[in-house]
């Protein structure tokens, strides 16, 4: 008999292979009293299993071969630096001492807490950070539950050819495990698409999904499953015919990740001549090595919030300089646009006394607003930015804005930086270019009114479309209108472009629309040439750049831009895309 299994789709591929449940049991933590003699007793066991953790992790890392992609290292780098932090080996003794309790509770209660600060997150990016806390816990609490255990990182992950692990979830580092051990796929029974194993399994190309409950339950040892990890389905028990469909699929599915490894080293210009940027968003320092695994042609948004985060002080100008002149120096040439900071709302760092407390923080004091009204945040950023360019080629962006005078008043302040550097002999680029991201309404209305002032736009599509739809982008119960074809959206995007173009002010895009293939001759049809999307989706997008003769598909995309009728303009998109979008990576 066949079953289907769906789950999501996380990462792409089909994996033909022998299901492999595993139960890890996790054991249930209680709370113990310690008496007060042996507290220090119980204060060294923890202090030595977290060195025990720490010296697994470092092992792992260096079991990671280096041409690995830098996501890979960088996750397993996040966990270490977690354990180096504060909360999680200082602050979990003090609970054991003032408690005096034992080690697995107190970090239980630790973990608890840090869990409740990220869940009240709204930002999907950074409610993943919670599963980072919980990664590093569950090891932690592994060791300290079974002080006997095999001192290799996961001794279950050995030779797993031809196996599709089954099990409850994973973290990072045991994908990088799964890798090594040449696993076929794997599924989880619980975890979310933007996961950090996710996103690991999709920058390592180990096909997966998520979020299959009752999987071991329902699986049977041995048996032949196929999964498929752009449908986000588990076959087990499959006739010959379907297994037939299978095969064909993968074999299409490989030769076309063949051909996206080819466009490496080769530009991006349509089948009419026109020549596309394509660059890449980055969040952390490290992110700048997928700019040559893609070869993006340099970065079109550096969310420098990420700076400002897990910490309870904001990043000195010396600080920011020394991160931003690293990132600048890795591009060797290419452009790096950073972005000044996007705080407020979801995004918050330690105890900032300036956090806001707004009922709506989407629409509170987010972004701009908050940097304008808090210089003493802002300039040391516009300092360090100005100081940055003056080792490469930086430009400068602001997001969410609103109104004219907020560019003014940025502006001004900006020009109060360059005469204090000047003063002070500081050296940087008195022609930094200096533009805004286009993500409200009102932006895109008056984005004549911004190009005038400034030399490029860049349309922030994730937030555009947020407050054009007045849906918040993280409610799941609004989710299904969030809808990049929605006439509003799709007009105030034409018209960003088209005011750009009159003012002889480039635009580019870097919301995730950007990065979305199924968008991208949509996007070229309306005038955009300045791409900037996830490493993950540039290949894609260079792909059918490749592919498109804009002036072709054009009167189709300005009818798309007439239409009403969301079912007319789904017919319009699928006309204009006309097979070339992978329907393998992307089935609809
Ligand atoms: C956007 O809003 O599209 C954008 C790129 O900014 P962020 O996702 O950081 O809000
Ligand atoms: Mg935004």
């Amino acid at each position: 008999m066949t079953l289907i299994l769906d789950g999501i789709g996380v990462s792409p591929g089909i994996a033909i292979g022998r299901a492999l449940p595993i139960a890890r049991g996790e054991s249930e933590v209680y709370e113990q009293r310690i008496p007060a003699e042996l507290i220090e007793d119980e204060v060294e066991r923890l202090r030595q299993v977290l060195d025990r953790t720490r010296r697994q992790l470092r092992a792992m890392r260096e079991q990671i071969p280096d041409e690995t992609a830098a996501d890979v290292t960088a996750f397993v780098d996040t966990h270490l630096l977690m354990l180096e932090d504060r909360v999680l080996n200082e602050g979990v003794i003090d609970i054991v001492r003032e408690l005096g309790c034992n080690a697995e509770w107190a970090l239980k209660l630790q973990r608890d807490r840090l869990i409740a600060v990220f869940d009240g997150m709204d930002d999907p990016y950074l409610r993943t950070r919670r599963d980072d806390v919980d990664h590093v816990v569950q090891r932690i609490q592994r060791l300290l539950l079974n002080p006997d255990a095999d001192d290799r990182v996961a001794p279950e992950f050995e030779d797993l050819r031809g196996r599709v692990v089954v099990v409850d979830d994973l973290t990072p580092e045991d994908i990088v495990l799964l890798h090594q051990a040449k696993a076929a796929a794997f599924v989880t029974e619980y975890g979310g698409p933007l996961s950090h194993t996710a996103i690991l399994a999709r920058s390592l190309g180990l096909p997966a999904i998520v979020g299959l409950r009752e999987a071991r339950r329902l699986l049977t040892e041995d048996e032949t499953v196929v999964v498929d990890g752009a449908l986000g389905m588990l076959v087990a028990g499959a006739d010959d015919a379907l297994m037939r469909r299978f095969r064909m699929r993968r074999r299409d599915l490989l030769r076309h990740r063949r051909e996206l490894a080819l466009l490496r080293e080769r530009p991006a210009i349509s089948r009419d001549g026109e020549s596309v940027t394509l660059e890449l968003n980055i969040e952390l320092e490290d992110d700048i090595r997928a700019v040559r695994e893609v070869g993006a042609e340099g970065v079109g948004l550096y969310r420098t919030e990420f700076l400002y985060l897990n910490r309870d002080t904001p990043p000195d100008e010396e600080e920011q300089l020394a991160a931003y002149r690293k990132v600048v120096r890795a591009l060797k040439g290419r452009p790096l646009t950073i972005r000044t900071l996007d705080l407020g709302g979801e995004k918050e760092f330690g105890t900032d006394p300036l956090a806001s407390t707004s009922p709506n923080p989407a629409l509170g004091l987010r972004a701009i607003r908050r940097c304008l009204r808090h210089p003493a945040i802002f300039l040391p950023q516009l300092r360090a930015i100005l100081r940055a360019s003056a080792y490469g080629p930086v430009r400068l962006m602001f997001p969410m804005l609103t109104a004219v005078s907020e560019v003014e008043q940025a502006l001004a302040m900006l020009q109060l930086c360059r005469q204090s550097l000047a003063q002070e002999g500081l050296a940087f680029n008195h022609l930094m270019p200096v533009g805004c991201m286009i993500e409200t309404p009102a932006a895109a209305l008056a984005a004549d009114a911004f190009a005038a002032r400034l030399s490029f736009l860049s349309i922030g599509t994730n937030d555009l479309i947020q407050y054009t739809l007045a849906i918040d982008r993280v409610d799941d119960e609004v989710n299904y209108l969030y809808d990049p074809l929605h006439p509003a959206v799709l007009r105030l995007i034409y018209g960003t472009i088209r005011a750009g173009r009159k003012a002889g002010v480039p635009v580019a895009m870097c919301g995730e629309m950007a990065g979305d293939p199924r968008y991208t001759r949509l996007l070229l049809g309306f005038g955009l040439r300045d791409f900037s999307t996830r490493a993950g989706t540039l290949p894609e997008v260079k792909r059918i750049v490749n592919q498109t003769h804009i002036g072709e598909i054009r009167p189709q995309v300005m009818r798309m831009l007439r239409a009403r009728d969301p079912d007319d303009i789904a017919a319009l998109l699928e006309q204009i895309n006309n097979g070339v979008v992978d329907k393998l990576a992307y089935p609809d």
